[in-house]
């Protein structure tokens, strides 16, 4: 029952990430090359769903995690594993209602709960982008 979406700048997935941040909570686990679109899709999240300003928000790729009130993102892109995430005592973030948002969840796969949703960016030429949605439940 997933959603398959087309955006064709930057500036429309940031305005995409603003609305899903409307239908959006618990753990959200982003997928997608470099440069897919991760973090500016997360940016249009963040920003509508704590109010703030984008510019303020960059990729923890150094630290993993920053967190806006209610709302974490990680990047986990230079984690070393799984191991590493629970030594930083970060698994408290995959579970409960907070908006946990992943970038390289691949990194902690072994980790991910049985329900999360899960959103998969593809470079689709040029300056378009796909953007699929589903919601993941391992029975
Ligand atoms: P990721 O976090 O997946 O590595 P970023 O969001 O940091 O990706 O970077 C995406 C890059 O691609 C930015 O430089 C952005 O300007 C560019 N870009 C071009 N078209 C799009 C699009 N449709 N959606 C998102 N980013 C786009
Ligand atoms: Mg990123």
């Amino acid at each position: 029952m997933g959603r398959k979406l087309v955006t064709t700048c930057a500036e429309e997935t940031l305005a995409l990430g603003r609305e899903l941040a409307l239908e959006l909570s618990s753990l959200v686990c982003l997928f997608g090359d470099l440069g897919a679109g991760k973090t500016t899709l997360i940016k249009g999240i963040i920003e509508s769903a704590t109010g703030t300003n984008v510019e303020q928000i960059t990729s923890p790729t150094f630290v993993y995690l920053q967190s806006y009130g209610k709302a974490h993102h990680f990047d986990l892109y230079r984690l070393r594993g799984a191991e590493q995430f629970l030594d930083l005592g970060f698994d408290e973030y995959l579970y409960g209602p907070q908006l946990t948002l992943i970038e390289w969840p691949e990194r902690i796969e072994t980790l991910l709960p049985r329900e999360y949703t899960r959103i998969t960016l593809t470079h689709a030429g040029g300056d378009k982008r796909y953007v699929e949605l589903e919601k993941c439940r391992i029975s």
